[in-house]
C-alpha cells in the first residue's frame, strides 16, 4: 500500500517510544574501546535523574528474525556473527579490525536490529507518535557481508526493509547525521528510488566514501544524497544544511516513513570527530526533521543510535533529541 498520509499541516500529537533491551550491555568491545556499554548506561541515567525517561513509552524489543537481518545481509554473514559470538568466550573475536564481538555481542546485534523493528510496528499501529532505539552496536557502516566501523548489522537499513515488506510503506527517508558517512546504507540502497538516503557529515573522514557525487545508480540515481562538510562545522552550518538542502529534497521524494541515523559524535566535546554541534543544535536538526515527517508523512519517525562516544555529551545530545522528538 502507498498510503496518501493526512497531511495536518501542524505537529502531530501522540507518545514517543524509548526501545532499550539489557542485552545491549552485554555486547563487550573490551576496556580501551569507544563503543563500550557505559555509552548506553551514561544515557539512562540521565533519562532516569532528569525525569525524560518517565515521559516516554518504553517499547518492548524482541530478536530480528534471520529473515529480516537477510533483507539486507547475506546468511553467511548472518551466520558469521553468531558463529564469532560462541568462539567469544573469555576473549574477543574480530569482525573486521575495528569491530570485536563477545559472547554477548550476537544477541545484542539481534536486538539492535529487533528494537527498529519493534518500533517500527509501535509507531505503524499508532500507538506511538514516534520512537528512538537506544542500541548498540551500532549499524551504519555495517555492508552486506562484513562488520565495519564498530558497526554489525545495519539496523535501520533492516529497519527500511520491514517497513517496505512488512507493512507495506512505499518510500523511506533516511536521514544520517552521524558525523562519519553511513556507506554501509548508502550501499545497501544504492540503486533502490524507494529509499531515499541523505548523509550530511564530516568530509574528508572516515570512512572515505560520502563525496557530493555520489548519488546513487539506474533507478537509484539521484535518491543517495550526500551533504559532505568540513571539520569545524557549527550548528548554524548544520541547519543551513537541512533547511536549504534536506527540506526540498525530503519534499520532492515525498516519504511515508522516515528514520534517523542519530549518531551523536558530531559534538563539539567528541574525541572521534571535528565538528562543533551542541545538544541545542542536536535538538534543531530534530525539530527539522520531526517537522519534515509532521508534513509529509503523519509524523511517522523512527530514530536510532549510532556514534557518540563521549559519555556526558552522548547523554546530553540523546535528551535533546528525544525532548524535541517529544514535543512540549
Ligand atoms: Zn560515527
Amino acid at each position: 500500500m502507498h498510503q496518501h498520509w493526512e497531511r495536518s499541516g501542524g505537529a502531530t500529537t501522540g507518545t514517543t517510544g524509548l526501545a532499550y533491551h539489557p542485552a545491549s550491555l552485554e555486547h563487550d568491545t573490551g576496556p580501551m574501546h569507544p563503543e563500550r556499554p557505559e555509552r548506553i548506561r551514561a544515557v539512562l541515567s540521565l533519562l532516569d535523574r532528569s525525569g525524560l525517561r518517565q515521559e516516554l513509552a518504553a517499547v518492548p524489543v524482541r530478536d530480528a528474525e534471520d529473515a529480516w537481518l537477510t533483507q539486507v545481509h547475506t546468511p553467511q554473514y548472518v551466520a558469521e556473527v553468531t558463529a564469532a559470538s560462541r568462539l567469544a568466550i573469555g576473549h574477543p573475536v574480530y569482525l573486521g579490525h575495528e569491530t570485536p564481538v563477545s559472547a554477548g555481542s550476537a544477541g545484542a546485534a539481534r536486538k539492535a536490529a529487533g528494537a527498529v523493528l519493534a518500533a517500527a510496528d509501535r509507531v505503524m499501529a499508532g500507538e506511538l507518535k514516534n520512537a528512538f532505539c537506544l542500541v548498540r552496536p551500532p549499524g551504519h557502516h555495517a555492508v552486506a557481508d562484513h562488520a565495519m566501523g564498530f558497526c554489525v548489522f545495519n539496523n535501520v537499513a533492516v529497519g527500511a526493509r520491514y517497513l517496505q515488506r512488512r507493512h507495506g510503506v512505499g518510500r523511506v527517508l533516511i536521514v544520517d547525521w552521524d558525523v562519519h558517512h553511513g556507506n554501509g546504507t548508502q550501499a545497501a540502497f544504492w540503486t533502490d528510488p524507494t529509499v531515499f538516503y541523505f548523509s550530511v557529515h564530516q568530509y574528508p573522514f572516515y570512512p572515505g566514501s560520502g563525496a557530493a557525487d555520489e548519488r546513487g545508480a539506474g533507478a537509484g540515481e539521484g535518491t543517495t544524497l550526500n551533504a559532505p562538510l568540513p571539520a569545524g562545522s557549527d550548528d548554524k552550518a548544520y541547519l543551513d544544511l537541512f533547511e536549504r538542502v534536506l527540506v526540498p529534497a525530503a519534499e520532492g521524494f515525498g516519504p511515508d516513513f522516515v528514520l534517523v541515523s542519530a549518531g551523536f559524535d558530531a559534538h563539539r566535546a567528541e574525541f572521534l570527530g571535528d565538528m562543533r554541534l551542541t545538544e541545542d543544535g542536536f535538538a534543531r536538526l530534530t525539530g527539522v526533521v520531526k517537522g519534515l515527517a509532521d508534513r509529509l508523512c503523519g509524523g511517522r519517525l523512527v530514530s536510532v543510535l549510532e556514534g557518540g562516544y563521549d559519555l556526558d555529551a552522548l547523554a546530553g545530545s540523546v535528551a535533546a533529541h528525544l525532548a524535541a522528538l517529544k514535543g512540549s
